[in-house]
């Protein structure tokens, strides 16, 4: 088969019309009030907490610090169970609070903690718990939370890739103490870097707008050790324009998912990863699980084989994060205590998944793959 003329990259941001940007750019840099809460922040954040539909948002200039501000903002200390499989982002934020994650492994079919898991790892340090929902996929909201009911646990969700969609029914951004979420250049919604917590505890809102803003009160009062983590009126302004665009983009995801669905759901070795639809999906990636044995090559020889083909894949999310350097010493890091996350990295490849993907381009990308399975086959049928 041939190979693209052009490259394929996993994700292409979804950006505004540029004659919209820049109107909106010249607003902004007229109004002389760049940024410290805004105009433009102030309807971004009420736009967002009416489309998530939750009860408070506080926006943030990553995805990174929100989760920073709100580990800080929920008084946590000593030991926050999570997931290895995740971003380094998810773990980092808890050094960067002093907390020591714990790791619990995965299931092996949603990728998120394992709720049969969690209770063994539960100390007298442990303060709360740091679900990912993985690629879209729900964590076990339901089980989670009445875990950590019963030992007094804080819940705080990395809903990075969970913008925009149900769990069981209601919101993402509904479920625990609070939802951090992403809105970098390579998430569904972006404000090219950006981020921002949901919860539903309206005391949280003073707590948070002070960490943000160095832990300013008034003009002479500084009343906690803050942050800078303001998000700027420019990229506010960005966000609203993209904002705009979301539905569409997901409608034209869900044509893009139900080609590759149509191709590689009949592949032997290929399990799809993220396969969820509609209200319930957050359209964010889409990722595949390669059996080797079945499948005929295995996730990092495929990895490499797309690339002649100009197509661009990438493995999310490799390596775990309970392999860092500086977590040696923890005993939740120890490859016997993860036996399902050590797996899965192995094996999973998220494809090229965006709205301006075209369809016969995805059709071609899947066949290239259905190509490389069957070529894997073709000494064993001769023989
Ligand atoms: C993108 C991402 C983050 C970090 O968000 P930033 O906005 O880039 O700081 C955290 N966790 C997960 C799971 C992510 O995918």
């Amino acid at each position: 088969m041939e190979r693209f003329n052009k490259q394929i990259n996993v994700t292409k941001p979804l950006t505004p019309n540029t004659l919209m940007a820049a109107d909106m750019i010249t607003e902004v840099i007229d109004s002389e009030w760049l940024t410290n809460n805004g105009i433009k922040h102030q309807i971004l954040e009420q736009q967002l907490t009416d489309y998530l539909d939750v009860e408070n948002i506080t926006l943030t200039n990553n995805g990174t610090t929100a989760l920073l501000l709100g580990l800080k903002a929920l008084g946590l200390t000593g030991e926050v169970i999570t997931t290895p499989f995740t971003f380094p982002a998810t773990v980092e934020a808890l050094d960067w609070n002093g907390l020591t994650p714990v790791f619990c492994d995965v299931d092996p079919v949603t990728y998120n903690l394992n709720p049969d898991k969690i209770e063994e790892l539960i100390t007298e340090r442990t303060t709360a718990i740091l679900p990912v929902h993985v690629f879209g996929n729900p964590c076990d909201v339901e089980r989670i939370q009445e875990i950590a009911d019963r030992y007094r646990l804080k819940v705080i969700y990395d809903g990075a890739h969970a913008f925009g969609m149900e769990i069981n029914g209601r919101p993402s951004g509904q479920w625990g103490d609070m939802t951090m979420f992403s809105f970098h250049a390579t998430k569904l919604f972006n404000t090219i870097e950006g981020g921002g917590l949901a919860y539903n505890d309206i005391n949280l809102k003073r707590e948070l707008n002070l960490l943000k803003n160095f832990g300013i009160e008034g003009p002479e009062s500084v009343v906690r050790s803050g942050l800078n983590a303001k998000l700027n009126e420019i990229q506010a302004g960005f966000g609203i324009e993209v904002l705009k665009l979301v539905p569409e983009e997901r409608e034209k995801r869900y044509a893009v998912k139900k080609v590759y669905d149509d191709i590689l759901g009949s592949i032997d070795g290929i399990r799809i990863v993220t396969n969820r639809e509609g209200l319930e999906s957050s359209y964010q990636y889409f990722a595949i699980e390669i059996e080797e044995s079945l499948f005929g090559c295995n996730r990092d020889h495929l990895h490499e084989l797309l690339k002649d083909y100009n197509v661009f894949t990438r493995k999310y999310f490799y390596p775990l994060c309970s392999s860092f350097e500086w977590y040696k010493s923890l005993e939740s890091t120890k490859k016997e205590n993860l036996p399902v996350a050590h797996n899965i990295v192995e094996k999973v490849l998220a494809l090229p998944f965006y709205g301006d993907l075209n369809l016969e381009d995805v059709k071609y990308i899947s066949n290239i793959i259905l190509y490389i399975h069957e070529s894997h086959f073709v000494g064993s049928v001769v023989n």
